[in-house]
């Protein structure tokens, strides 16, 4: 068998009697992740083959042949790979005889054990090939199978490829598992601080402290998180991203673009469970893990938001010009939303004139939505004007000076306010997080009932009965955290004083001169009334033809249902009533 001819069927050339050999590379890596670590795994694979080949210089290598396996492990490669697909070619006698396979470690041939490797190599061997390993103490030696002691140097190296293959398994499976149980029983010990890099494994707005064992918050990247959530009450993520770009904002989540992104507001800050406390480890939540940053109830609210306005709900948000009062306007009858609706007509010049000439009129009117879709909730389906060019009304510009001229001092009342209302926020955050953690105990209890339910089992009845204890624990946690959140919303309503009314003043003056018909700026402004807690409600009177006198606007502190975030009313029922300089109720009346 020794001195056969080799048949270079590949390169092409004559059947000789050898003169020159071929050697073939082969080369693997076992991620296809494109990491620099495989780049560079790759690359020095190629490398040591070209080094060999010039120590090597009666070798050439056999063209048209490539050996790559990226992406395939080394117990794979022989069955699935293209190692296997080589071994298959030399079997039928389509690589030339003499070809040397030029590997860089064992661990790359093969993660097989000892008994399996072994026979990888010999039947190479067998049909006359050889093989040569570049690194380690195999220095790029040709290996015929017939040296001294080779089956037990190659015994030994494939047992050490072998055994790191099973070693690196076990503890990359330890690990995880650890990890795991580790964030179920609450323990946070193997997080480490930001300091000496910006990717871990928590959110972005968190920091870990070593030292007390626990997260805590980047103030300033917390309030981002919050400031997203509260746009994205109106305004979709696109818009947002827009905004904070204009604004300058750089993006805060150790990304590599510089801006925040659409898909990172959408993915990374709005879905994220963690601004709720939340982690999620193989399909278990834990509640408690992180500081919570954002309400439940916010939560569900933006994501509600974000339904409708994926639905063609929302008559507005399809408006270039956006609607001013979004999410500010109130139905007075039923609270629910008012609609700004466009409409163009055409209208005769002279009313009276039958046929005469006519003119495109476009009349903005406020509808109540739910009056509008003739749901039972409401009764006023008719609308009202919102801004008729042709007339002269601008009941935009109406509201705003309502807004303007309110007597807001007397919903603001300064003294000690700012800290009352940092004491109820920490008494909230402290129930929610006692809630939280008894909330894990009981799920905990649930799932190890679960687990002996598949087994025919049930759950003991001293576990049962301590599982009924933590529910009732979380009766009274969760009315405790109803109630704090109630008590915020009631402090809220009261801010500071002269001062307050003063800036408002300012802001809509400010507005009204400069901002009214920027896009922006009338977003900012909307945004603004809403963290103000400004609110307008709008009666819609039944008869049309008493325009303007059966409408009127009453402006006010807004409440809200702590947990459906739903319009429940106006702070208080003002005197002095805007009814476009009549009383609301005599207008009502008429
Ligand atoms: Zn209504």
């Amino acid at each position: 068998m020794t001195q056969t001819p080799a048949k270079t069927s590949i390169s092409k050339g004559k059947a000789t009697n050898i003169a020159v050999k071929f050697a073939v590379s082969y080369v693997r890596v076992s991620t296809l992740k494109q990491t620099k670590e495989d780049k560079t795994g790759i690359r020095r694979q190629e490398k040591d083959y070209q080094r060999w080949l010039k120590v090597h210089p009666e070798y050439k290598n056999l063209e048209g042949l490539e050996i790559r396996d990226l992406g395939v492990s080394g117990r794979k490669n022989v069955k699935e790979g293209a190692l296997g697909r080589f071994l298959k070619k030399a079997e039928k006698g389509e690589i030339p005889a003499n070809t040397c396979l030029v590997v860089e470690s064992m661990s790359r041939l093969t993660r097989d054990e000892p008994y399996v490797g072994i026979g990888l190599i010999r039947r190479l061997w067998d049909l006359n090939h050889t093989i040569a390993f570049t690194q380690g103490s195999w220095r790029g030696e040709i290996l015929t199978g017939r040296e001294q002691g080779i089956f037990a140097r190659i015994e030994s190296s494939l047992e050490a490829a072998s055994f790191e293959w099973e070693d690196k398994r076990a503890r990359v499976v330890e690990y995880y598992s650890e990890r795991a149980e580790a964030i179920e029983e609450g323990d946070k010990s193997f997080n480490r601080s930001r300091k000496d890099t910006k990717a871990r494994m928590y959110p972005f707005w968190l920091d870990f402290d070593e030292k007390i064992g626990d997260f805590v918050e980047i103030p300033e990247k917390v309030k981002i998180v919050q400031r997203i959530f509260n746009m994205s009450e109106t305004m979709g993520a696109k818009k947002i991203a827009y905004i904070l770009q204009k604004e300058g904002l750089k993006n805060p989540t150790n990304g590599t673009s510089k801006f925040l992104a659409a898909a990172t507001i959408r993915e990374c800050i709005l879905k994220s469970r963690a601004v709720l406390g939340e982690k999620v480890t193989r399909g278990v939540v834990k509640h408690d893990y992180f500081p919570p940053i954002i309400t439940p109830e916010q939560f569900n609210f933006v994501h509600s938001a974000k339904d409708k306005r994926s639905t063609s709900e929302n008559l507005v948000s399809k408006n270039k010009m956006v609607n001013l009062f979004q999410g500010v306007v109130h139905c007075a009858e039923c609270g629910g939303r008012i609609d700004v609706v466009n409409k163009n007509r055409f209208v005769c010049i002279n009313r009276r004139e039958k046929g005469g000439v006519k003119e495109l009129r476009r009349m903005e009117q406020m509808y109540c939505h739910h009056g509008r879709a003739k749901t039972n909730d409401c009764s006023v389906g008719n609308p009202i004007p919102y801004i008729y060019k042709h007339s002269g009304i601008d009941n935009e510009l109406t509201i705003l000076r309502q807004i303007q001229i309110f007597r807001w001092a007397e919903f603001f009342t300064d003294e000690k306010h700012e800290e009352a209302l940092k004491i109820e926020i920490e008494k909230r955050n402290n129930f929610l997080k006692e809630r939280n953690t008894v909330k894990d105990q009981i799920e905990k209890f649930n799932r190890a009932e679960l687990k002996l339910f598949e087994e025919g089992e049930i759950l003991p009845k001293h576990l049962r009965q301590k599982r009924e204890e933590q529910q009732v624990k979380y009766d009274e946690l969760d009315e405790k955290y109803n109630r704090a959140v109630l008590d915020i919303q009631n402090l809220k309503r009261k801010k500071t004083g002269e001062q307050a009314e003063k800036d408002i003043q300012l802001r809509v003056k400010e507005f009204m001169n400069k901002g009214r018909f920027d896009l922006d700026a009338r977003s900012e402004f909307n945004m603004w009334l809403k963290e103000m807690g400004i609110s307008v409600e709008v009666t819609i009177g039944k008869n049309l033809r008493k325009y303007p006198n059966n409408y009127g606007f009453e402006i006010g502190k807004g409440m809200f249902d702590p947990n459906t975030k739903k319009y429940i009313g106006l702070d208080q029922r003002l005197e002095d009533s805007h009814a476009l300089g009549l009383d609301i109720k005599q207008v009502m009346k008429l």
